[in-house]
């Protein structure tokens, strides 16, 4: 009942400025966000590579109301490209293609997506384009192929609560692109998603199975034991060799199992949002552990 709730909360503009003029709100979010400035999220990722972990970098943001936000959330990847360039450190990054103005048109988010795929080709690093809501998966998979035809530093996500993703991910392979698998993070009807866990989970691990069969280094984003389980399995079975597949996982989420998978020689890489807009992506996290709604509420009324 309470996830639901959480996910259309996560959209509300007035409950978003209610959350997030507490500071202690602010605070508690950052269990998984890695802070509001670029340097933040550079330090939180040093701290990682130190640790043999891989990151990659998202940006905060997401459904811009105009085309200049969408160029400015452009202009700030292109920003974030020179500083990781200039750091020196290893990591990719994560965008949503509604924070570069697909809402406006999927010319505007194809362009400003083209203008970063250029820019991150020129020093080697990969961009990954998150899915988001239903709505938005004709046009996020119509993007990425477009956008593959002239890059192949792109890769896109898979949600396994859609129904269509067996065909998605069986077009994405004979493409040879790149996708990330993960459950799925929105409110979603039946028509489109299956609602159970239990259905989520096994349709989970048969799109595993299809990506690590046939896909080209897929990502496995799940804190799912029984995923998790399951992949070291799979990989066994058709024996994929741990450079050819990596686990992904979110910051501030089962970090000792993080460092236990990297120490049994496994490439694992850390989700690392950081900005501004925090809020739908942490009221996501709480609708996926209603218990850390208890932790946060407990937490403000201490203030
Ligand atoms: C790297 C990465 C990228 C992602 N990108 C996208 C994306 O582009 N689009 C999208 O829709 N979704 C994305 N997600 C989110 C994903 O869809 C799920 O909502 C999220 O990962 C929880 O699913 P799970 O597989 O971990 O399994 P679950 O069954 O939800 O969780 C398994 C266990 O993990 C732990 N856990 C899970 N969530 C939390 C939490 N918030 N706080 C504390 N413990 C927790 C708990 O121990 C839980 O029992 C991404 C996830 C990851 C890891």
């Amino acid at each position: 009942m309470l996830r639901p709730l959480l996910l259309f909360l996560s959209q509300s503009t007035l409950v978003k400025k209610f959350v997030m003029h507490f500071p202690l709100a602010k605070k508690v979010a950052r269990r998984y966000v890695a802070g509001e400035t670029l340097e933040d999220a550079l330090f939180v990722t040093r701290t990682l590579t130190a640790q043999g972990l891989l990151v990659a970098l998202d940006l905060l943001g997401e459904n811009v109301e105009r085309p200049d936000a969408a160029s400015e959330a452009t202009q700030e990847y292109l920003r974030m490209l020179g500083r990781i360039q200039d750091s020196g450190l290893q990591c990719y990054v994560s965008l949503k293609l509604t924070q570069l103005g697909l809402d406006q048109g999927m010319d505007v988010a194809l362009a400003n997506l083209l203008t970063i795929l250029e820019a991150a080709k020129k020093i080697g690093l990969f961009v990954r384009i998150d899915m988001e809501g239903s709505k938005y998966t004709d046009s996020t998979v119509a993007v990425f192929r477009q956008a593959r035809e002239q890059f192949d530093n792109v890769g896109i996500v898979i949600q396994a609560y859609m129904r269509r993703s067996k065909s998605d991910i069986a077009l994405i392979n004979r493409m040879g692109g790149k996708a990330r698998l993960c459950k799925g993070a929105y409110a979603e009807p039946p028509s489109v998603a299956y609602q159970t866990r239990r259905e989520v989970t096994s349709n989970m691990k048969d799109l595993m199975r299809d990506l690590v069969r046939d896909g080209h280094y897929p990502a496995i984003a799940s804190h799912d034991e029984d995923v998790i389980q399951e992949t070291l399995r799979t990989v066994k079975e058709y024996g994929i060799t741990p450079d050819q597949f990596e686990f992904q996982m979110l910051y501030g989420i089962r970090r000792e199992r993080q460092l236990e998978l990297h120490k049994q020689g496994y490439n694992v890489r850390i989700y690392v949002p950081f900005g501004n807009d925090w809020y739908p992506y942490f009221m996501r996290r709480l609708a996926e552990r209603p218990a850390n709604l208890v932790f946060f509420i407990t937490a403000l009324f201490r203030g």
